[in-house]
């Protein structure tokens, strides 16, 4: 059986590394994706969508109309956003904004959503249900998706959504290949900060002093023994403290210490042990050394949750276009998506599309200045999430 969407897919091929050039020429920072919004607009208007603007400040809704009688609604989520790092591509479409870049692949995934955009429309007639497509800003840290749920994205743009799908192109994963799981697939995140509030004084006389970089350095190793010896074997978890800063000069004993860092963790136990155990060894040692700490965990963002049933369909749409050898069902990281705030209100799947090519020399990690894509992927993630809603809004998952 012919693939019911790779002809359409394949035909937009040049539209979509045009698409994806041009974006990636003109990145913009959460919450400032004005130009690529507009861009948005304008064609899902252009293509007959029912547009939203301005939801969750920069993000936009596309809404469409089966021909075919169902009461489905399919959402199908794209990010927008770049980073604020200087491109080091040496490429023709290389990012005009000095110290931004798309380092993620956001200005692939508008792409790929402005095809799944154009193709769907060409199917309407045959297709029972709504498709409800949400651009979404600032993903990276900044919280967009949880400002387009505030504003209604899932539940009062258009009818309420049943199901929610979403890709991100990988530079960790081959051309032509997919990955993703059932269950937590990606990582619960959140911001860790430790204050250490100690004595300040003269470095040869640290009997007069509570010295917050001695404190700050036993925190550190303490803190290790969360994973080593509070975690369950069978789960794991991430407790990075990433950067620490204390005292001015080398005779000064410093009187405080800030710690930054991040916890993440793939199940609630974990999340709520890492939570709670941070904070209750920050105290502690800190008491025990003289000192005291103030220690502030952000709310963060959930773990990435997949749903069985539509992550099943999703394999069998990945499947169906790359072949059976090259869909994995294992896959699991410890990076963060802000998508899983969608995923916890709305069963869905959210899966990687292989987007890497050693042989082009595209495999630098994302958020690495060097990161790029092969744009082979693009008319792939089309032509997969058009068939993962279509059959979507047949019922299946
Ligand atoms: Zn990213
Ligand atoms: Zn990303």
């Amino acid at each position: 059986m012919s693939h019911p969407y790779l002809a359409d897919a394949e035909a937009l091929a040049q539209e979509l590394t045009a698409t994806r050039r041009d974006l990636h020429m003109h990145p913009e920072m959460g919450f400032e994706e004005v130009r690529t919004a507009g861009i948005v607009a304008d064609r899902l208007n252009g293509l007959g969508y029912e547009v939203v603007a301005g939801v969750g400040k920069t993000g936009v809704v596309g809404l469409l109309q089966g021909g075919q009688p169902g009461d489905r609604t399919v959402l199908l989520r794209f990010d927008m956003d770049a980073l604020p790092i200087e491109e080091a591509n040496d490429v023709p479409y290389r990012s005009q904004t000095p110290g931004v870049m798309h380092a993620c692949g956001h200005d692939a995934h508008v792409a790929i959503g402005l095809g799944v955009a154009d193709v769907l429309a060409k199917h309407k007639d045959q297709l029972p249900g709504t498709i409800k497509l949400m651009f979404q800003p600032a993903e990276e840290g900044l919280g967009g998706a949880l400002a387009m749920i505030e504003d209604g994205v899932i539940d009062r743009i258009g009818p309420p959504a049943d199901r929610a799908i979403g890709l991100h192109v990988s530079s960790q994963h081959p051309l032509g290949t997919a990955a993703m799981r059932v269950g937590p697939m990606m990582a619960a995140g959140a911001r860790l900060t430790i204050t250490v509030h100690g004595k300040g004084g003269h470095g040869a006389m640290p009997h007069q002093t509570v010295d917050a970089v001695v404190v700050a350095s036993q925190i550190v190793n303490m803190l290790q023994t969360i994973m080593a010896r509070n975690v369950d074997p069978e789960d794991i978890g991430v407790v990075t403290i990433g950067s620490i800063h204390a005292g001015e000069a080398g005779n000064v004993i410093a009187e405080s210490a800030v710690m930054q860092g991040t916890i993440r963790s793939f199940t609630a136990e974990t999340k709520a042990l890492l939570r709670r155990r941070v904070p209750e060894i920050a105290e502690m040692t800190a008491a025990a050394l003289g000192a005291t700490v103030t220690v502030e965990i952000s709310e963060g963002i959930d773990a990435t949750v997949n749903a069985e049933a539509p992550t099943l369909v999703m394999a069998d749409a990945a499947r169906a276009l790359l072949g059976a050898d090259n869909v994995s069902m294992d896959f699991r990281t410890t990076g963060g998506e802000d998508f899983s705030a969608v995923l916890a209100r709305v069963p869905g799947n959210y899966f990687f599309l292989g987007a890497r090519n050693d042989e082009k020399g595209i495999n630098a990690p994302h958020h690495n200045p060097r990161f790029d894509i092969d744009e082979a992927c693009l008319p792939q993630g089309v032509a997969i999430l058009c068939d993962a809603a279509t059959r979507i809004l047949h019922g299946e998952g």
